[in-house]
């Protein structure tokens, strides 16, 4: 079996049937068109990727998931006569090509629509024909239609498109009020005048324009050039500017930050120096005029207990004293940048006014299966030796697979290999029911291992469920952050507010992003679900400069060159504007028109722990809409590395702690 059709068999198990797509004549039928020839030659590498992919015209090929699933939505039979409403690629063409026996296709670019009329005719699918026009007028000379499917979303239902079905026909559009986001809809031609209509979930599709969809863009572009003040220009003045992270003045921040209990602040990459300082900044102020007491970062709950024993003058337990922060990707949190921040919530903690609410810090993440388990024994140890001894024995289960846990999700996906689900879950269970007793000596102690037996278990779901669907362990994983941030909210009491640290991709609302449409959620999105206007979302971005960060995952940091933005991106715009650092309020806008020209999705940056410069546009931009994702957006145009911590063994000069034990 060739590479591509190896990897269109996987697509079919692991994003369509894991999702519980089970029609057999759609999922042959997508098994027999190759994706790979519907998308640009550069990105032929990711076509059987779970996402859409770019395509000419700014326009995109749908995700293979969605295609599948409104191909299904149509239950179509071989002798209906179906029509599209927007070619692209061509792609779900040919996937109705070979179920049914003929297929209009309508398309509003030319260059895409004469494209994918070529490829479908060299790939031998005679059965389509394919016109340059507006498809939400349809194809009234070939109408009636048993079925019709359209690829954009529109604002509502095309009457005319209606009105082409035939009588039990079927149209499946996606309808939104916004640009962004829409609802999926089947409306079934029941009789002459009579349509059911059924909503078959959440969707994210280009716009579609036309006579009943969207206004087109292009055609408004005169007045927008008319304009007397450019974007960049409206940006400027819609901006506060500063010259150094040490004098920026945050009043107005702060102001604009008012009495919410929660701010999330985000990074454009892992590996940028400025994005900590200025958090770092940020979090003072926060902490010194705001009272904010919790700084829960995207690090292992173990490593960031060890920063917050430091700051708070907690013993650390001698049989727990490792290195924090040695696995990959170690430079996050072990650099310069962090580590003053450290030592000053310490001095900060040591000489507060009120030294019983101090500042903590916590780690979110669920990375460390084998430490956590550690902490949760020994802590048994010491407050109750006879159940620590049946615990190792309920997490002996995983004991083979703690180097590399993603195995075990593998072996258990193969069975070979039986879950430790059950262990680890009574594992829980036993110790949250001894919560008053245990937690009677000591509330901290406790709350630590609940925490780390909690970790324990989702970490397991994690690994265990990572080879089912893309986007189910990526959800895990911020649900896990999102609990674990609430647990630290309710512990600290009524008072707590938090700090939040992560990714951008992590703290940017998901639903104003491509992620959404790949069924994938975040931290930020769901805090705002339950915090609406009390969680403030700060982004970050940069243009140009160096960061830190690998070429792969678990390789060596290398301090690597930023390219300059894409044309198409917000970082472009950003970088446009005639200064070098500013902060953009999108919530509450200096210009309120800054926020609504900047509402139209755009390419925007995310560099992680791996930095790929050669294939940026597939591997580190997605579309996004700016002023939906977050509530205001922090700018430096030129960036650095972060300096990360020498690890050498200690010879006696602590400079590092707490991170060099
Ligand atoms: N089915 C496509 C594929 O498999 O590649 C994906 C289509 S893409 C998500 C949506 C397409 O709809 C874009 O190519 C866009 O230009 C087109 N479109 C938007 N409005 C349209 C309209 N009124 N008529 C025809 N095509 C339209």
């Amino acid at each position: 079996m060739g590479k591509f059709e190896d990897l269109r068999k996987q697509m079919i198990e692991y994003q369509m049937a894991a999702r519980g797509l089970d029609d057999s004549l759609v999922l042959n039928a997508v098994a027999a068109v190759p994706r790979e020839a519907f998308v640009p030659t550069d990105l032929v590498e990711f076509a059987y990727q779970d996402s859409p992919l770019p395509i000419a015209a700014s326009q995109t090929i749908s995700q293979p998931y969605i295609v599948a699933l409104m191909t299904a939505a149509l239950q179509l039979k071989p002798g209906d006569r179906v029509l599209e409403v927007g070619t692209g690629s061509g792609y779900a063409a040919a996937i109705l090509a070979e179920l049914v026996a003929e297929v209009y296709t309508i398309e509003r670019h030319k260059i895409l629509a004469d494209t994918a009329r070529e490829r479908l005719k060299s790939l031998g699918y005679n059965n389509v024909n394919v016109l340059y026009g507006d498809g939400t007028l349809g194809w009234p000379e070939h109408a009636p239609f048993d079925a019709i499917i359209v690829a954009a979303g529109g604002p509502a239902v095309p009457a005319t498109l209606k009105e082409q079905l035939a009588p039990g026909g079927r149209l499946v559009i996606p309808v939104g009020t916004t640009l962004q986001t829409q609802k999926l809809l089947r409306v079934v031609r029941v009789s002459v005048d009579d349509y059911r209509h059924e909503d078959l979930g959440d969707v994210r599709f280009v716009p579609l324009i036309g006579a009943a969809g969207w206004e087109d863009e292009a055609a408004q572009m005169p007045a927008v050039k008319k304009a007397a003040v450019s974007l960049p220009e409206l940006m400027y003045q819609g901006s506060e500017h500063f010259a150094s992270i040490d004098r920026v003045n945050l009043d107005n921040l702060l102001a604009r930050i008012g009495d919410a209990r929660l701010v999330l602040m985000g990074e454009a990459s892992h590996g940028t120096a400025e994005f900590y300082e200025m958090r770092a900044r940020i979090a003072r102020e926060l902490i010194e005029k705001k009272g904010f007491n919790v700084i829960a970062v995207e690090a292992d709950w173990p490593d960031a207990s060890r920063i917050n024993h430091y700051i708070r003058n907690i013993a650390i337990d001698p049989l727990l004293e490792r290195q924090p922060f040695t696995r990959f990707p170690s430079w996050m949190w072990a650099n310069h940048s962090v580590l003053d921040f450290t030592h000053w919530l310490k001095n900060f903690n040591d000489n507060s006014a009120a030294p019983g609410n101090p500042v903590g810090f916590y780690g979110l993440d669920l990375y460390s299966l084998g430490a956590s388990i550690e902490t949760v024994l020994s802590y048994l140890e010491s407050v109750d030796p006879a159940t620590a001894e049946v615990a190792r024995i309920r997490y002996g289960c995983l004991t083979p697979w703690m180097d590399d846990p993603s195995l075990y999700g593998q072996m258990v996906l193969t069975r070979q290999y039986k879950t430790c689900e059950q262990s680890i879950l009574i594992m829980l269970q036993d110790l949250l029911k001894k919560r008053l007793e245990y937690s009677q000596a000591d509330g901290e102690r406790f709350f630590d291992a609940e925490q780390n037996a909690k970790l324990v278990a989702n970490a397991e779901r994690y690994y265990r469920t990572m080879y089912y669907a893309e986007n189910s362990s990526w959800n895990q994983r911020d649900q896990h952050m999102f609990d674990t941030l609430e647990a630290i909210l309710e512990f600290k009491g009524a008072d707590a507010k938090a700090i939040v640290w992560e990714h951008n991709s992590h703290i940017g609302d998901a639903r104003a992003t491509q992620m959404s449409a790949r069924g994938e959620l975040n931290i930020g999105q769901l805090i705002r679900q339950k915090y609406g206007n009390a969680a403030y979302l700060i982004g970050f971005g940069t243009d140009h400069g160096t960061v830190a960060a690998a070429s792969e995952w678990g390789g060596a940091m290398e301090v690597k060159r930023v390219q300059p933005s894409h044309i198409d991106s917000y970082e472009r715009l950003c970088h446009e504007v005639e200064t070098d650092n500013f902060l953009l309020p999108l919530r509450q806008p200096l210009q309120q028109s800054v926020r609504q020209r900047l509402l139209a999705e755009r390419l925007e940056r995310a560099i992680g722990v791996i930095y790929r410069p050669e294939s940026e546009l597939q591997s580190h931009y997605f579309y996004a809409s700016l002023p939906q994702q977050f509530d205001e957006y922090i700018w430096f145009d030129e960036t650095r590395a972060v300096t990360p911590l020498s690890r050498e063994p200690l010879k006696g000069m602590p400079e590092t702690f707490p991170f060099g034990v």
